[in-house]
């Protein structure tokens, strides 16, 4: 039984079906990725997961139980359209959403200062929100997230507008939180992080799951289409070999594409032939391949 179950979940906004007869389950412990392109359905999963808005057909359940009031505490949500008041002190903000969310004053003032501690911007502690850059501000946004230590936790785009630097903190945060047993939804537009944290994942299109389930067995499903190439010396006419469509020159070797697996192996004898081979690899698709696969198009 999953700690987070959704079942046949159907959402219609007048004519429009924004969200049509989904299902799935996350473990507890386990971070669960949504994706899809823009106006796929996510935000919309998400906020019904929430009891912010109701679903009109279908079942969401929290440990085997419906939604209740008292489930509320137990959330912790990070919009993608921030929402902290620009004008109030980081401090008297997130006091009040803890307050909020059921934890007495003294101790979320602990828990703030030991996040900003944490997250190494202590002094933030009593400036305006809007004294904060974008990317500092969504840190802010995520402490509000977890300061009561939800056991559910809803990532709406965590990473977008954040340096590189401060995309690792929140990574590491979020496998931490994880790792101690939170059930995390997460929905991002770059698949490599998906690919690093996401266990399990759901493709929503136009309203629709299209492709679900756990992410190495779904990658087994799709071939194995593009090979790496290492030599010693450079190779001529890999781009004739039977089945390869495409030859990419690399800084030391050749990204190959190929129509199907067998392929691969006249790449490599072709390549022997002339040079000592280095490495030879047939990647599995990435996410991002099998996206535009399963859903046509670019992916931004
Ligand atoms: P994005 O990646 O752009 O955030 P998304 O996958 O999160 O997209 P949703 O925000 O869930 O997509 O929107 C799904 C569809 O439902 C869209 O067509 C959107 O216009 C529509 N929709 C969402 N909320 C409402 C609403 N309150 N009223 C009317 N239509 C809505």
């Amino acid at each position: 039984m999953g700690a987070l179950r959704l079942e046949g979940v159907t959402k219609r906004f007048g004519d429009h079906t924004a969200v049509n007869g989904i299902g799935f389950s996350v473990a507890k412990g386990e971070i669960f990725g949504l994706i899809g392109a823009n106006g796929a359905g996510k935000t919309t999963t998400m906020r019904m997961v929430l009891g912010l808005i109701h679903p009109d057909e279908g079942t969401i359940e929290y440990n085997g139980k419906p939604y209740s009031k008292e489930a509320k505490s137990r959330f912790g949500y990070l919009p993608e359209e921030r929402g902290l008041y620009p004008k109030v002190k980081v401090c008297d903000q997130l006091l009040y959403l803890a307050e909020l969310r059921g934890l007495n004053r003294k101790e979320a003032d602990r828990r703030l200062k030991e996040w900003l501690e944490r997250f190494g911007v202590p002094e933030y502690y009593g400036k305006k929100v809007e004294e904060l850059s974008k990317g500092n501000q969504q840190k802010i946004q995520f402490i509000a997230a977890i300061i009561h230590s939800p056991e559910y936790l809803i990532l709406d785009e965590v990473f977008s507008g954040l340096d590189p630097v401060n995309v690792e903190l929140l990574k590491e945060t979020i496998t931490k939180l994880r790792d101690n047993g939170t059930t995390i939804l997460f929905s991002s537009h770059r698949m490599e992080h998906i690919e690093e944290l996401c266990q399990h994942v759901c493709i929503l299109h136009r309203s629709n799951a299209v492709l679900q389930g756990n992410l190495r067995e779904i990658k087994r499903g799709f071939p194995r289409e593009r090979v790496l190439l290492e030599t010693e010396a450079p190779v001529e006419g890999l781009e004739s070999v039977d089945g390869v469509t495409a030859v990419k020159k690399m800084e030391n070797g050749y990204d190959i594409l190929i129509r199907e697996e067998t392929a691969a192996q006249r790449v490599l004898l072709a390549a022997a032939e002339q040079s000592a081979v280095n490495r030879f690899a047939i990647m599995e698709p990435s996410l991002n391949d099998i996206f535009i696969r399963t859903v046509g198009g670019a992916h931004e």
